[in-house]
């Protein structure tokens, strides 16, 4: 196994550390089609990555090590706390392109949080892609965005969206992107409830609803067609309009008190709320910047959610900093 060339292609930084960030998404449209034999759910999505970002600072070593700060940094253990260890998609994106590269993971990899885990928001997903970004760049290992992709859609089905971030449609276990023009900004309010909802637990949830005859069985998933159309250009009631998450009944059904989330944020002046991916955030639209952080202002006294941010997208997809 031959070691990383030194320097490379990348933005080394005089301490020897390379960063990069990566953006949260939002779904505007999450249809799940029914549960395959492979144990994965078809996917047609909309994805939008908004302005809340995490950062991966990536420094030489022998072996690996792992840090993380901010949201969700903790003892490791349960389902809002970051793991710590290769359990962590960030330790495993390292291990993944030392492989591919043919040299040996030896990096200290440190993440600061801002998107909360598993809120719905894809922020393992944001970390890893990050770290493929910083890494390569660190190692000098030359990858392609092509190969980067790749590499992504190995770690989990949100990471290549990570990579690339701006608007795409997600097809398949959503991994398999085309991207979206969108014109306009788009100003979010993003609300976080309590703690963590597991992707999994909500999947496995609308798999019973559907069993039980409570919903449609997903043989046939809505067009994405009018939400595209609106995301390309407005007005932002059309968006309004077009949203939709088949996640959200699940996600509701396992946390009832994202009913009142959902209402508190329409009431407070958004144009339309809907439960980011599988939750248990609520994304509420708003007409514009200045209304974005009225209701952000709003809802942070209103006692419903843990955090609130005012967020905008489309933003880029990861990329490296400083
Ligand atoms: P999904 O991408 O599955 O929809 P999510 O967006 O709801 O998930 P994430 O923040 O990606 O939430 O976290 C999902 C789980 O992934 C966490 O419970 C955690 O155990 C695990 N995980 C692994 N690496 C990370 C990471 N770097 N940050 C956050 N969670 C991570």
């Amino acid at each position: 196994m031959r070691n990383a060339t030194s320097g490379g292609p990348g933005r080394l930084a005089g301490n020897g550390a390379v960063a990069a960030r990566a953006p949260a998404k939002v779904n505007v449209h999450l249809g799940v089609g029914k549960l395959r034999p492979d144990g994965y759910h078809e996917l047609q999505t909309v994805y939008l990555a908004v302005s809340l970002f995490d950062t991966v600072t990536v420094r030489r070593a022998e072996g690996l090590s792992l840090t993380v700060r901010g949201e969700g940094a903790g003892d490791g253990r349960g389902p809002s706390s970051v793991p710590l260890d290769r359990r962590n998609l960030v330790w495993q994106a390292a291990e993944l392109l030392a492989r591919h590269a043919g040299i040996s993971a030896d990096a200290d990899l440190e993440i600061d949080k801002t998107i909360p885990a598993a809120a719905g928001l894809a922020g393992g997903s944001a970390d890893a892609a990050a770290a493929l970004v910083a890494l390569d760049a660190l190692w000098g290992t030359r990858a392609t965005r092509g190969d980067l992709a790749t590499l992504a859609a190995q770690l989990g089905s949100d990471v290549p969206f990570s990579l690339l971030g701006g608007v795409a449609l997600g097809t398949h276990r959503g991994e398999r992107l085309s991207p979206v023009l969108a014109r306009r900004r788009w100003d979010w309010v993003l609300g976080i409830a309590g703690d963590g909802l597991s992707t999994p637990a909500v999947y496995a949830e609308l798999d019973e609803m559907r069993a039980a005859g409570t919903l449609p069985d997903g043989a046939e998933l809505a067009s994405t067609e009018p939400v595209i159309a609106a995301l390309r250009s407005g007005p932002t009631q059309a968006l309004a309009a077009a949203l939709s998450n088949d996640l959200q009944p699940p996600a509701i059904r396992l946390r009832p008190e994202l009913r009142r989330a959902l209402r508190a944020t329409s009431d407070a002046g958004a144009r339309a709320a809907l439960v980011s991916g599988s939750g248990p955030t609520v994304a509420g639209l708003a007409d514009d910047e200045d209304t974005a952080v009225r209701l952000a202002a709003e809802l942070a006294g209103a006692g419903v959610f843990r955090t609130v941010r005012a967020v905008h997208g489309p933003v880029h997809g990861a990329r490296l900093v400083g």
